[in-house]
């Protein structure tokens, strides 16, 4: 089990899934195996010797000040996707969490750092045919302006995840619609890097002179580090969502700060430095 320890902040990583499944076309079209090519750091830990991309959908579990974050939620098991990888999971995740220090009765707060299908899964669980939450004892953190987009149209093109996974926190009222820059405690805040959804937000950990930022879809795969260019098609506004990321790789290259990438594989976090005229991602185990 992957942990970091930022200041006085333990952030524990709980793998849902990590293979090539999230495949270019899907993810970053862009990213081509000839175009991977030129970029010889992905490898081994990002890339395949043949080019396909390695990702991974996975949680943090946070603590903070006795306070205990479930940061983003994954897949879930038994909702009906589109996506067959998707699609009726049954996996192990809440027997690990447990494993882990952090039984669903425990949490505090979950925070999803936007409202897309592999990162509100877990928020609810299918008990007696009805779907709810995971963590009873939990407020939910919801950006406002995701939660007015997905309220408004809740029928995606990936499915009604709305109805089985977000809607069910809201009605049984434990959700807190926020507006970042929102502090959870005084080591941790969301903040606002909007464009891969209309409120998406980041997970800015600071503590003891120590910085972490978990970066949520800004970006998918630590190829965007080198070619910030290449936008998912799940972005909402690509154009916003490429200056976020170029204003992300800009302010926090050369730096410190650990940062954790949503969907990066193991071992998922690295510091950015600059490599020519771009980036590149030095891990930290390396
Ligand atoms: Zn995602």
């Amino acid at each position: 089990m992957q942990t970091w320890q930022i200041g006085d902040v333990r952030i524990t990583r709980i793998i849902e899934t990590e293979d090539t499944s999230m495949a270019a076309d899907f993810m970053v079209p862009d990213a081509t195996p000839e175009a991977l090519a030129e970029i010889d750091w992905l490898r081994p830990h990002f890339v395949t010797a043949d080019g396909q991309l390695i990702s991974s959908i996975y949680s943090l579990l946070v603590e903070s000040q006795g306070k205990r974050l479930v940061v983003d939620t994954c897949l879930g098991n038994d909702k009906p996707r589109a996506v067959p990888d998707w699609n009726e999971r049954q996996g192990a995740f809440l027997e690990e969490i447990a494993a882990a220090g952090f039984p669903r009765d425990t949490v505090d707060y979950v925070a999803c750092t936007h409202l897309h299908p592999d990162h509100v899964g877990w928020n609810t669980m299918l008990v007696d045919g009805q779907w709810v939450p995971t963590f009873p004892n939990a407020r939910y953190l919801f950006s406002e302006a995701d939660w007015a987009w997905l309220d408004q149209a809740p029928v995606t093109p990936l499915g009604d995840y709305c109805g089985d996974s977000v809607r069910p926190v809201v009605d049984a009222g434990l959700a807190d619609i926020i507006v970042p820059d929102y502090a959870i405690t005084d080591e941790v805040r969301m903040v606002s890097t909007p464009g891969h959804s209309p409120g998406h937000m980041s997970v800015l950990i600071e503590s003891g002179g120590a910085r972490a930022i978990v970066t949520g879809d800004l970006m998918h795969h630590p190829c965007q580090i080198a070619r910030p260019h290449w936008c998912s098609p799940f972005d909402f506004d690509q154009s916003r969502a490429l200056n976020t990321r170029k204003s992300f790789i800009n302010d926090h290259s050369d730096s410190p700060i650990l940062v954790i990438g949503t969907h990066f594989a193991t071992p998922s976090a690295g510091h950015i430095v600059t490599d020519g005229d771009t980036y590149r991602l030095v891990i930290s185990d390396a």
